[in-house]
Order: structure tokens, then C-alpha cells, then sequence
């Protein structure tokens, strides 16, 4: 049995919701299908309530979206649809009745901001489930918060638990398999043990595709996308990039929190603890290999797999000339940012400098939170925008001698400064932070640097 996962934008047209269906018919072993909500959903709803609104504002996105639902419905009369029209009719009239309390009330806590935002997802199955259903499979929508995906308080953030979801949410779902039924289960939430609905995380649905697979044991978890896989660069800055056939967990994970946007970094663990492979898959060449990624998945071969990278960070720096004797200095540093929501991408200390890499959108934050212990916790600080962050990623890195070398002079012929680094953390991945604007230069070099082949003198 596997899962088979597929974001908002397999479902943003006719043409990609019939290769969804495609896709999944031609599974013949049996399958869970999990989504997202259709593109564009969940950012319609979170802006929506991001303001006070009018009742007629209310009324007009629920036109829209009870339409754009209803377009993507099965075309044949019969039961399918009109069953399918009145489970749409059914979200509607509670997302209704939400979206009323909200306005009347003028109080959005994150509880009724995660339940709100789930109903992008509990949309798009009933649609999903709907078409498969007409096309002869026995499939069924389910909600992912009624099965038993149980997670922590963490509104907005939530991490699944686990053992609980292995308990309920295998028992529901393999009862179903068992039935000849393919469950089409909503991504992007769960809910807490007392029952309020928590969600995991913007563009979560790989996420708790990986925890449904380890809840059943099924295998591999596909993740269907618009493109083949992991690459070696962005295609964007390196046209000679090329897809990348298979990578370690670890691998992944560091590409997937530093840049690339194939995979939610989140959805590495929940599969790593029980060896699922994940594989990510084109649904416009589903006949193409994709990127696999799971145990001795690392090729002694490629010293780096990929370089990846993040644009627009900023470098957040504190001084104290004692810096290095002051224990808890670098946790009071951390601990402040956290308290403001400010997300640490990588940091590096010095005996006199904690240097820490933030987003370039969260420096107002970072600013507050610093400004207020600075006297007391660090003398000075400094933020400088307008900073890349470059990583290079590969088991090879951790075993290799001269790599970094190579990378550093790579750049380094460029006349690119490179400002900070970080290696040894993890094995296998070096990061470096650059300017934003040699950024380009900087991935093209190291990409020519490991990619291009030797060329043989005798040639
Ligand atoms: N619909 C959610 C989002 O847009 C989850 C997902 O797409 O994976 O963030
Ligand atoms: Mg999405």
C-alpha cells in the first residue's frame, strides 16, 4: 500500500485534476490519497480573515469558492455529484457560520484561524473523491481531524503525535483499505486530543502525508508535482541543472530547509523513523524516475548532490567582549528572537560575536526583541540585509577531503566574499552566506565546479 500525495496545484485545473485521476487509477495496488486544498485556497481564506469584513464580503467568497468547487466536480448527473454537491452545501454552511462569529465577534484566536483555514482541504477532497468516484474507483473523502490525526497544541505550527495517530488513524484507515475503499484524506491538519483542529504548517500536506504513512505503514509516499525532483541547482540560475535520481534523508531534509521547494523539510521525519521512501514524482512525466529519497540512497560518486539556496536573509549580530566566558549568552540571544517569532536559519559564535541568520521580513521583529536586552545581554548589535544564504548539500561532504576547498575557491575565482560560514553541524551540508546580488554567480561556480566533467587531456 502507498500514499499519494498532491498539492494545490494538481488540482488548480481540469486538465491537472484529470492526470490526478489518471495517476491514481494506474495504481493498481491499493492506496491512500491525501491532498491539499486546490492553489490558491488557503491563501484566499488566510487573507480573507486577516481583516474586519463585511457581511457582503462574506457572501461573495463563499460564491466563489462554493463555484470554483463546484466546477471541479464530475460533469455526469447522478449520485455521485449531487452527493458531492451536498457535502460542498454541508462546508459551506459552517464555514459560513465561522466566518459570521468571526466578523461579529472581532476576535480571531488561532484556534478558529487553524479550524478556518482547514476547510481549503475539506473542500478539495470531496471533489478529488468525487472524480474518482465517477471514473469507477470506490474512493471516499475523509477528514483527517475525524480519523485521528492527532497532534499537539501548537496551533498553526502542530507536530503530529505519532503513537496516537499509529492508534486511531491506522485502525480507521486500514479498516477502510480492507473494504476496497481508497480513502482521499485531507493534508495540512489534525487535531488536538481534546479536539480542536490544529493545523501543521503552510504547505504541511507533505508533512502529514508522511505521518499517514508511518500511522499505516504503507510505502513509499509519493509527492506529486509539477516538476521531476530535486535538482542539482535552481533551473532558474543554472541552466545545466539536472534532476537528482536519489538522496539520503539527511540530504533531503537540508534541501528542503535551505531553499528547495520540492519538499516540506518536516515530511523527511515521520518517513526516516520507519524507512519510508518518499518519492517525488512529475504528474506531467509520471513515467520519469523523480527523485527518491530514503536509506543507502547515498552515491559514494557525487561528492555534493545540489546546492540550494536562500535569498533575501539578513545577518543579525550581537557583541560583547566577553562573549565567550558568558554562559547562556547565545540562549538569552535565541531565546528573545523566539519570543518574537523570529525563525534562526543558522548561527555561528565567536569569543566576542554571536552571529545569527535571520529572514530579511522578520528584521523589525529581531530589532525589538534585541534592543530590549542589549545592556544587560550584549553590548552592541549590527543587522545587515541584503544577504544570501548558499548551501551546499551531499553525504559526500563528510568524507571527502578538499571539498571545502574546492567550494571556497570556486567562489572565491568569482571575487565573490564570502562572509559567514557554517560546516560540521551537519554532515552533510556546508552553509555560507554571500550578497544577494553575487548570489547567481556564486551557485553558477560551485555548480560548475562539481557538475561539469572533467575533461580527459587526451580527448
Ligand atoms: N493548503 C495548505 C497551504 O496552502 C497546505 C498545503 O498546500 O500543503 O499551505
Ligand atoms: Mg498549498
Amino acid at each position: 500500500m502507498k500514499v499519494m500525495k498532491f498539492g494545490g496545484t494538481c488540482l488548480g485545473s481540469e486538465d491537472a485534476l484529470d492526470r490526478v485521476s489518471k495517476v491514481v487509477q494506474a495504481e493498481k495496488d491499493s492506496k491512500i490519497v491525501v491532498v491539499s486544498a486546490a492553489s490558491g485556497v488557503t491563501n484566499t481564506l488566510k487573507e480573507f480573515i486577516s481583516k474586519p469584513r463585511q457581511e457582503k464580503e462574506i457572501d461573495d467568497l463563499l460564491l466563489a469558492l462554493r463555484m470554483r468547487h463546484i466546477d471541479m466536480l464530475p460533469k455526469t448527473e447522478g449520485q455521485v455529484r449531487k452527493e458531492a454537491l451536498d457535502l460542498i452545501e454541508e462546508k459551506m454552511t459552517k464555514l459560513e457560520r465561522l466566518l459570521y462569529g468571526v466578523t461579529y465577534t472581532e476576535e480571531l484566536t488561532p484556534r478558529t484561524n487553524d479550524l478556518i483555514l482547514s476547510f481549503g482541504e475539506r473542500l478539495s477532497v470531496i471533489v478529488v473523491a468525487a472524480r474518482l468516484t465517477d471514473e469507477g474507483l470506490n474512493a471516499i473523502a475523509m477528514e483527517s481531524d475525524a480519523i485521528g490525526f492527532i497532534t499537539n497544541d501548537h496551533h498553526g505550527n502542530a507536530v503530529a503525535l505519532l503513537d496516537l495517530c499509529e492508534k486511531n488513524m491506522g485502525a480507521s484507515l486500514d479498516s477502510a483499505i480492507r473494504q476496497g475503499i481508497t480513502p482521499v484524506v485531507t493534508g495540512f491538519f489534525g487535531t488536538t486530543q481534546n479536539g480542536h483542529v490544529t493545523t501543521v504548517g503552510r504547505s504541511g500536506t507533505d508533512y502529514s502525508a508522511a505521518v499517514i504513512a508511518y500511522a499505516t505503514n504503507a510505502k513509499p509516499v509519493e509527492i506529486w508535482k509539477e516538476v521531476d525532483g530535486f535538482m542539482s541547482a535552481d533551473p532558474k540560475l543554472v541552466k545545466e541543472s539536472f534532476t537528482i535520481e536519489s538522496l539520503s534523508y539527511e540530504e533531503a531534509a537540508e534541501l528542503a530547509y535551505f531553499g528547495a521547494q520540492v519538499l516540506h523539510a518536516r515530511a523527511v521525519q515521520p518517513a526516516r523513523l520507519k524507512g519510508i521512501e518518499i518519492i517525488i514524482k512529475n504528474l506531467y512525466s509520471p513515467e520519469a524516475p523523480g527523485t527518491t529519497i530514503g536509506n543507502g540512497k547515498q552515491t559514494k560518486k557525487d561528492v555534493i548532490k545540489s546546492v540550494s539556496y536562500v535569498p533575501k536573509v539578513a545577518t543579525l549580530k550581537v557583541y560583547d567582549t566577553g562573549a565567550g566566558y558568558k554562559s547562556g549568552f547565545l540562549s538569552d540571544i535565541t531565546n528573545c528572537l523566539a519570543s518574537e517569532g523570529v525563525n534562526i536559519f543558522s548561527a555561528t559564535t565567536s569569543q566576542t560575536c554571536v552571529a545569527v541568520l535571520i529572514d530579511e521580513n522578520q528584521i523589525h521583529l529581531a530589532k525589538r526583541a534585541i534592543k530590549s536586552i542589549i545592556g544587560g545581554v550584549g553590548e552592541s548589535f549590527e543587522i545587515k540585509p541584503g544577504v544570501a544564504l548558499v548551501c551546499t548539500v551531499g553525504e559526500g561532504l563528510g568524507y571527502t577531503e578538499g571539498v571545502a576547498a574546492r567550494v571556497f575557491k570556486a567562489v572565491a575565482s568569482k571575487k565573490v566574499n564570502v562572509d559567514l560560514i557554517s560546516a560540521g553541524a551537519s554532515t552533510v551540508a556546508y552553509h555560507f552566506t554571500v550578497d544577494n546580488k553575487d548570489l547567481k554567480k556564486t551557485v553558477m561556480a560551485i555548480h560548475k565546479e562539481f557538475f561539469t566533467p572533467v575533461q580527459n587531456d587526451a580527448d
